[in-house]
């Protein structure tokens, strides 16, 4: 398992997973449901607060994920106004060009 990018909003951590996914690279995000369900989550220090990371399983992956990220996320002082999904009317800061929460893309 291996990290390739950590944010403390979940929403950006979201997004990295859909972009990764898009490009078939298998990712999961490590400590996703930490601040919700607490104690419930096995394995975990119940004292710290643990940011979410997005992982992947094959390091063969390690450097076009960080490119993909890296390229994503370089831009985002120049932000346009929030956009609302089409599909699941979730809320998307600007520089995002697909949903975070279902991957749909941003419609013109
Ligand atoms: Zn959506």
């Amino acid at each position: 398992m291996i990290q390739v990018f950590v944010d403390p909003d979940l929403t950006r951590v979201s997004y990295a997973q859909n972009l990764l996914t898009a490009e078939g690279i298998p990712c999961f995000i490590h400590n996703e449901h930490t601040r919700t369900l607490g104690p419930s989550v096995a394995g975990f220090s119940y004292t710290q607060m643990l940011d979410p990371a997005l992982c992947i399983l094959d390091g063969a992956h390690q450097g076009q994920a960080a490119e993909i990220i890296r390229t994503h996320f370089q831009n985002t002082t120049v932000e346009g106004p929030e956009w609302t999904c089409s599909a699941c009317n979730e809320t998307n800061p600007g520089s995002f060009d697909l949903c975070w929460s279902c991957g749909v893309a941003r419609m013109p």
